[in-house]
């Protein structure tokens, strides 16, 4: 029988926790603690009220997350931030939250096990931010097309879809990055460009990224934040799971985006 926070204990050493750089909102560890062990582990992309419920009607008590409670900053316990907190207090469900530090593992960040989805093997790591990468790199050849088929294959999977920046049909993937979530910003293009990279596959960025990688002899694909960020809290809830020696389950709540 394990706690909540027995469980969170481990993660937290698992994922580093305490020595990975991220932002102060994304407040990784345990952020709502509960009463009794944990029965079942139930993992999802975004804390909100349809992966609360989900998670409950799988019979978890234990929601594991990459996108936590506090996202929105500080905020007053009213309307739909309240309806949040009190689901989970109600039901007894315990919150477990890892942003940066499950994205930068070596296997069950978001980018590394997307590389492995895509058929992609990583050779490094890439989208520095302080002291670690956010994302993964690697060598192909592979027509860039049947790279867009095989993203967008998998963000449908997800309720999305693919958006590549533009490239000419016979184009060939030789050196490649993968940032999942919002992870195009001007210092990953940079980035990209000093390591020679020719394609980034991210969640979503914004028009100027698709204006700017064209003239860099870039093609970013745009595979969704939502599905590109699916893949690290499954390993890690199947991990906590395991742990604990109890079922786990995954909570597809797609936002679209
Ligand atoms: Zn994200």
């Amino acid at each position: 029988m394990s706690s909540a926070t027995e469980l969170a204990h481990s993660a937290n050493e698992l994922l580093r926790c305490r020595e990975t750089p991220d932002y102060a909102l994304a407040l990784n560890g345990l952020q709502v603690d509960n009463r009794t062990p944990i029965v079942r582990v139930a993992a999802a992309v975004d804390c909100s009220r349809r992966t609360i419920e989900g998670a409950v009607a799988a019979g978890a008590n234990l929601l594991v997350v990459h996108h936590g409670l506090f996202w929105g900053g500080l905020q007053p316990l009213t309307g739909a931030h309240l309806a949040r907190v009190r689901a989970l207090l109600e039901r007894d469900v315990a919150l477990y939250s890892a942003h940066l530090p499950l994205d930068t593992h070596e296997t069950m960040g978001n980018s590394y096990l997307l590389a492995r989805a895509l058929n992609l093997e990583p050779s490094g790591g890439f989208a520095r931010y302080q002291t670690i990468f956010c994302g993964v790199q690697g060598s192909s050849d592979v027509a860039t097309a049947d790279l867009v088929a095989s993203c967008d294959r998998f963000a449908r999977s997800h309720g999305g879809r693919v958006v590549a920046s533009s490239y000419p049909v016979d184009r060939r993937t030789r050196r490649w990055g993968i940032v999942s979530g919002a992870g195009v910003t001007t210092d990953t293009l940079r980035e990209a460009v000093e390591l020679g990279l020719d394609t980034v596959i991210t969640g979503e960025g914004p028009h100027w990224s698709a204006v700017d990688a064209e003239e860099k002899g870039l093609v970013i694909l745009y595979a969704g934040h939502y599905a590109t960020e699916t893949l690290g809290v499954q390993a890690l809830a199947q991990w906590m799971a395991a742990q604990a020696r109890v079922p786990w389950s995954f909570v597809d709540a797609p936002t679209g985006l």
